[in-house]
């Protein structure tokens, strides 16, 4: 699992807020977090922008997705979204 294949695979955007993202702004995220057991396998990891990593930090996959519905599919990017 490499940050660029994941990358690419994402249409060079962020996972979430869906931002054009460069590779040394991506950071890998993983969906169920390694504190609850998540595996660094592919299935289970992404690449976001640092500012939602910052923010979904150790949230689970309920609260991830339920942020997600709320902002109806893709939540804006926290920093300056206003
Ligand atoms: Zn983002």
């Amino acid at each position: 699992m490499k940050a660029e294949r994941l990358l690419y695979l994402q249409g060079g955007r962020c996972f979430y807020c869906l931002r054009k993202l460069d590779l040394s702004d991506a950071t890998i995220e993983h969906v169920i977090p390694k504190s609850m057991g998540g595996k660094d396998a592919e299935n289970n990891v992404v690449v976001c922008c640092r500012a939602i990593n910052a923010l979904f930090a150790d949230m689970t996959p309920k609260e991830k997705i339920g942020t997600l519905i709320a902002w109806h599919g893709s939540m804006p990017c926290p920093v300056g979204y206003r």
